[in-house]
Formats: C-alpha cells, sequence, structure tokens
C-alpha cells in the first residue's frame, strides 16, 4: 500500500492551491486524485474572463486562471493521478489503539499534543484506470467541489422530453465538446452559472427568451445580471418559475407562472414560451457523499462540513476548503482559503495535532451560514458568511459575551456575495460563543 503525509481529494482550484502551497511549506509526500482526465476542476470548461482580479491583480479566463496552478504543479513536479475517483475514506485503526487516544468523530476540532505520526492514519480508497488503489495518509484535504441542482431536486412537474440541462451541463456541451444545445432557449434561475449561459448562448447565435427567477431578487452577481442579461437585452422576471414542462421527445414549450411570497404559484398567471430547450440554474450542492461516509460532522445551512478555524472537520487530519466546503462565489476566494487550510495541515503535520476550538460561532435568522463555525477564541481569524435576503444600510456584527468583537458597515449585503471578515485575537476571549447578527 502506498503511504503518503497528505492525500487531496480533488484537483481543482482548492486542491491544486493546498498541493502548491503545502509543497512550498516543504511537504513533499503528497498525492492529488482526481476524477476527471485533467486537472483544474470546473474552471476548465469556464472559457469567460473575469477570473483572478483579487488573487492576481489581473483578469483571467477560468481555464487561464487553473493552468497558473497546473503550472506550478508540474513545475515542482507534485505527484497527481487522474481518471481517478475517491471511493471512501475509512481510518486504520493502530494496532496499539489505546483509551487514551480516541477517535474523535464529531465535536471539539483537534486534541492536545501528539506526534501525528502516532495518530491513526486515513486509508483512502479509490477507483482507477488500473484498478482500485489504496494510499495510507496521514492528513486527508478534501476538495471536491459541488454539483448543481437538477430537475428532479426542484420537482418541475410536465413530461420528460430530451432539451432540459443544467447551466453547468450546457457549458460543458458548448465549450468542452463544441455542440450546441439547442436554438430557443428558456432558463429558470438567476444563478451566476445560468447568467453567464444566456449571454454565451446568445453569442453562439441561439435566441434566449428570457431568464426566470423565483425569488424577488436575482440570485447571483449584480455584475452578472449588468455584462450577461441588460447588455444582451434579455429579460429577467423575478417571482416567476416554470410550472409545466411539455413535449414528447424534444422540448416543445414551458409554462412559466408568477408566484406569491410564499413562492407558490398564482392561479391564471400562466404563460407558455414554445422553446426548445430549458437550462436550469437553480444553485449548487457541495459534494459531500465521501465526507459523510469519513465521519464528517455536515452543517445543515452550508450543506458543507463543520470546520473551525483551521479548516478541520470534526475528524482530526481531515480538512475541507473549496465549493465542497462552501458555495464561494468567487473563486479567487476559493485559492485562499485552501492555501489558508494548507498553512493548518502543515501545522498538524508539524505539530501532531492543532490546538482545541470549543467555542461556537452562532448566527441569527439573517445569517445563511458562517465559515467557521467553531474558534478557538485565541487566535486571529477569518469569518465568511452570507445573508438570507438582500438588505440595504446594514451592520454585520460580531460579538462574544456582549461585547462587539468586530463590526462592518455595508450599504448593500446580498445572498449572492460571500462576506469576509477579519477577526482580531486581541478582541476575542477564550470563552464565551460568537454571535453573528445583521442589524439593519
Ligand atoms: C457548472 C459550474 C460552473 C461554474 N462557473 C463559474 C464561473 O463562471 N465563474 C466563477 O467564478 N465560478 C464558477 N463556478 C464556481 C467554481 O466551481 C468555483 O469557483 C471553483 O471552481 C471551485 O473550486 P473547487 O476546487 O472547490 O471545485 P471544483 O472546481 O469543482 O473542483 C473539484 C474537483 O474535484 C474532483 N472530484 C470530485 N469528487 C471527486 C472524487 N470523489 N475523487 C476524485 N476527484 C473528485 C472534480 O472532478 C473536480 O475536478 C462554477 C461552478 C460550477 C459547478
Amino acid at each position: 500500500m502506498r503511504e503518503t503525509d497528505v492525500v487531496i481529494v480533488g484537483g481543482g482550484p482548492a486542491g491544486l492551491a493546498a498541493a502548491v502551497r503545502l509543497w512550498e511549506r516543504g511537504v513533499r509526500n503528497i498525492l492529488i486524485l482526481e476524477r476527471e482526465h485533467r486537472l483544474g476542476g470546473i474552471l476548465r470548461q469556464c472559457i469567460h474572463d473575469g477570473f483572478g482580479l483579487t488573487r492576481f491583480g489581473e483578469t483571467l479566463s477560468g481555464p487561464e486562471y487553473a493552468q497558473r496552478f497546473i503550472d506550478k504543479v508540474e513545475e515542482k513536479k507534485i505527484p497527481y493521478v487522474t481518471d481517478t475517483t475517491v471511493i471512501d475514506i475509512t481510518y486504520e485503526k493502530p494496532a496499539a489503539e489505546t483509551e487514551d487516544m480516541p477517535e474523535s468523530a464529531g465535536g471539539s476540532c483537534g486534541e492536545g499534543k501528539a506526534d501525528s505520526r502516532n495518530r491513526p492514519h486515513r486509508i483512502v480508497t479509490a477507483s482507477s484506470r488500473s484498478g482500485l488503489i489504496q494510499i495510507r495518509t496521514r492528513v486527508v484535504i478534501l476538495t471536491m467541489g459541488c454539483r448543481e441542482r437538477t430537475r428532479g431536486a426542484i420537482s418541475i412537474p410536465g413530461s420528460r422530453p430530451a432539451g432540459v440541462f443544467t447551466a453547468g451541463v450546457a457549458q460543458s456541451y458548448i465549450n468542452l465538446q463544441n455542440k450546441m444545445v439547442g436554438k430557443e432557449i428558456v432558463i429558470l434561475g438567476s444563478g451566476d452559472i445560468g447568467m453567464i449561459m444566456a449571454r454565451r448562448l446568445t453569442l453562439e447565435g441561439t435566441h434566449v427568451q428570457a431568464v426566470f427567477e423565483v425569488q424577488p431578487y436575482a440570485s447571483g452577481l449584480p455584475r452578472n445580471v449588468e455584462q450577461c442579461l441588460n447588455d444582451y437585452g434579455i429579460p429577467l422576471y423575478l417571482s416567476h418559475t416554470v410550472t409545466e414542462i411539455k413535449g414528447t421527445d424534444r422540448l416543445e414549450a414551458v409554462v412559466v407562472s408568477e408566484v406569491d411570497d410564499y413562492m407558490h404559484p398564482i392561479p391564471g398567471t400562466e404563460r407558455e414560451y414554445p422553446c426548445d430547450t430549458l437550462i436550469l440554474s437553480v444553485g449548487l450542492i457541495p459534494e459531500n457523499e465521501l465526507s459523510l461516509a469519513a465521519g464528517v460532522v455536515l452543517d445543515d445551512r452550508s450543506r458543507g462540513a463543520v470546520v473551525d478555524e483551521y479548516h478541520q472537520t470534526s475528524v482530526p487530519g481531515i480538512f475541507a476548503a473549496g465549493n465542497v466546503l462552501q458555495v464561494h462565489d468567487l473563486v479567487d476566494f476559493v485559492s485562499m482559503e485552501a492555501e489558508e487550510l494548507a498553512d493548518s495541515a502543515y501545522q498538524y503535520l508539524k505539530d501532531g495535532s492543532l490546538p482545541r476550538c470549543e467555542l461556537e460561532v452562532v448566527t441569527d435568522g439573517n445569517v445563511t451560514h458562517t465559515i467557521p463555525q467553531r474558534i478557538s477564541g485565541r487566535n486571529d481569524f477569518k469569518i465568511s458568511l452570507r445573508v438570507r435576503r438582500p438588505v440595504k444600510n446594514c451592520v454585520i456584527r460580531l460579538s462574544q459575551n456582549g461585547n462587539i468583537v468586530a463590526e462592518k458597515k455595508m450599504r448593500k449585503a446580498l445572498p449572492a456575495e460571500m462576506i469576509q471578515m477579519p477577526v482580531q485575537a486581541a478582541r476575542l476571549e477564550d470563552h464565551g460563543n460568537l454571535e453573528v447578527s445583521v442589524l439593519w
């Protein structure tokens, strides 16, 4: 069985950034496992530009952004295997496992000092072209990204003709396989990928009739509403949804209805749109089946792992970053999060464990989730969060034991935008939960 210090599951922007940073820290025994034929993750199909402004100070296309990291992986000869899907992560029961070294499968993150070489190793099982492979490793980094919600996930009634695609699948057909998906297009959902696809399909000569969004606000970034819809004269109808799909072999039409404040279709508002293609951009879900199997505790709100300020999950030695942890708005933040994770993984390898993080981060009803969800109260860290609905002239407040720890005033906070705030250890106490609230 192969032995490594670190196995990275997924060779997208998060996995690559973590690998490069670990290498720069001096960790050599790394292995990246990627299920696709090439490294780069979902960015390989995002051929528009606008990536990298924060990370590199210039705008790059998705493949160009990914290539910056792939070049470093190649240059440093960081080992990776493609066409290899990780199917299981278990823990090897050490021969001398004793009661004083229990395996934590939830709750506190990190436990006292101990050489991580003596800690239980993980066994990572993967399906590769040459059959099943197993790797014994001290650290596992989860960077599997996310997947799209499908028609099944949102239960649109009607027949099941060809011509219904998620935005990412349509993007892959057009940008990677040079195949057109249709001619008369309707888009459901104003997520960023859907809006980017509205522009892409228009540039490719199709007719995009409209984008319909069930919420009373666009779910993607304002810049994409402007640059992908308004600039191309594509109408966006808020508080609307598709209530029926028509067609036998190929899609022939969709029925669209207005919805009320509870997102229920309003009878009498139905309107039929003849079309041959329906593109769905109705949300992304972090891909965490593997994490669950490994015993990692998930957060119902983020749908990713519960992590501490070190990006360590509830299972010591297993870390998570990127879209598998929380759906990001910008890939630049994905890379930066993975680099922070790598610094912590390095510390874990060196010290044998990470300090305990026993304080919880709790939120009011206006915040969807935060990363991290657990902190020590002794270190500087960066918190990221999203608001549940658009709010104007608000204050994001972090407090502990009745004291304000950090505040951010915002003229506008949108669910589409990830909010990041630095938190200084000097303002924190080592007891009392950290409370996050949105005030306006
Ligand atoms: C369809 C789609 C389109 C997007 N378009 C844009 C865009 O235009 N602009 C933008 O800023 N952001 C876009 N995003 C967001 C983008 O995904 C993130 O910014 C970034 O790519 C996330 O990086 P990641 O490494 O976390 O995940 P990913 O890029 O998704 O990489 C995850 C990698 O893990 C691999 N993997 C998953 N499971 C396994 C396993 N079990 N074993 C081995 N490998 C595995 C996958 O094959 C993949 O290569 C898009 C996302 C999606 C889903």
